[in-house]
């Protein structure tokens, strides 16, 4: 879900304090802990859990001594996005809070911190588990993990005099839109930064940060994913989407804050507030790489499509086309056909796969009950295997 953003903009002139990574993981968890309890209703768009986790939020800014405040608005009729739901015209709100900049010739540049903090309610249309409509889906990773992350920054960097400052509605003056979305399950340490090659400056940068922090980071990518900072790229602006990956619990109603690594989600607020930090003081502009919008899918608006149930993996292929997975969800048609982790799927039905634009057309294309032949390769062996797509939602 997209919908709802809150953002945090952050200028800076003095190192932000350090503080035990121990304590900042305790403080993320109270809040994935609050924010994804069942009583927040799973935070869907409209509803009260949604304003009382709204509310929290700013409060929390306010308590790091942040200048916090709500900006109103509602949900486009035609945004397509909402097209299959009741969300249009719903009256939402952002939570914006500023960090001033001091700098006369670098306070009108801003950069921008962001994290949505809605999810998906009861279930129902965007839930990966249809039987599950009615059961609170709390997002736990999805997203009160980059919430938290963002409460965690916000702490770092308060009270620091910045040179940048932000504007949050003056897109022109954006100097780069840092995104956290799903960063509450760090495994072995694979931290995916999407979106690397939207600044020249990007991949040395990241690297260069990641020598202390030791993140087993994959940087690669254009702006175009789906989430908050595909608005901000479209602007023609550099943009980074802080993301430890998918994995089984996505858009169900098991997304639940026990499974958040809390530590991780520390390391990553230690590691942005840093990566905002340089980009907010060093000197020079950043050097924008646009790339071209991915073509709409023949099915676009027709509804999600079939369900397969893999688990893509988000980095890309290695180089070679078609679309490499990490795994396949448990009972889905994927799994029954016999996928596997490390898969390369360069077939579904008629259709070539060469990366996950095609896949979600090629399943846009089929209705569920559709029997389908998939070309996969395994090593060095390319298998073909029948499955029985499902549907992907009610
Ligand atoms: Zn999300």
């Amino acid at each position: 879900m997209i919908t709802t953003v809150l953002l945090v903009t952050a200028a800076l002139a003095a190192r932000a304090p350090q503080d035990t990574l121990d304590a900042s993981a305790r403080r993320a968890l109270a809040d994935v802990r609050f924010l994804a309890d069942d009583r927040q209703e799973g935070r869907g768009v409209g509803s009260d859990g949604l304003a009382r986790a709204g509310a929290y939020i700013r409060e929390a800014f306010a308590r790091a001594g942040l200048d916090a405040s709500f900006q109103d608005f509602a949900i486009p009729t035609d945004a397509p996005a909402v097209l299959h739901t009741k969300l249009g015209g719903t009256a939402t709100r952002n939570v914006v809070a500023i960090l001033p900049g001091t700098s006369p010739a670098l306070r009108g540049q801003v950069v921008v911190i962001g994290a949505h903090y809605d999810h998906l309610g009861r279930g129902g249309f965007g839930a990966m588990d249809p039987d599950s409509t009615g059961r609170v889906h709390n997002g736990a990773d999805d997203n009160a993990s980059g919430t938290a992350a963002l409460l965690e920054v916000a702490r770092r960097l308060a009270g620091q005099r910045p040179a940048r400052t932000i504007v949050f509605v003056a897109v022109d003056s954006i100097y780069a839109m840092l995104n956290m979305d799903m960063v509450g399950r760090l495994r072995s340490a694979r931290l995916l930064a999407l979106g690397a090659a939207t600044a020249k400056e990007f991949p040395a940068l990241l690297d260069s940060l990641n020598t202390p922090a030791r993140f087993d980071l994959r940087a690669s990518g254009d702006g175009w994913g789906p989430s908050d900072h595909a608005v901000f790229f479209a602007a023609r602006r550099p943009v980074l989407h802080f993301f430890t990956d998918l994995h089984e619990d996505y858009h169900r109603s098991t997304d639940d804050w026990q499974r958040i690594n809390q530590k991780g989600v520390a390391e990553v607020a230690r590691f942005v507030a840093d990566l905002a930090w340089t980009l907010a003081n060093r000197p020079g502009p950043l050097t924008f790489v646009d790339a071209p919008r991915p073509q709409a899918t023949a099915g676009g608006g027709s509804g999600y499509g079939a369900y397969l149930g893999t688990i893509p993996d988000m980095t890309g292929s290695g180089g070679v086309e078609g679309v490499r997975i990490t795994g396949v969800r448990a009972g889905s048609p994927a799994e029954q056909a016999g996928l596997a982790a490390g898969d390369l799927i360069t077939a579904i039905g008629v259709k070539a796969i060469t990366n996950l634009y095609d896949m979600t057309d090629a399943l846009r294309s089929h209705q569920p009950g559709d029997t389908v032949v998939i070309v996969v390769k395994r090593g060095a062996a390319e298998q073909r295997m029948t499955a029985v797509l499902g549907r992907r939602a009610s």
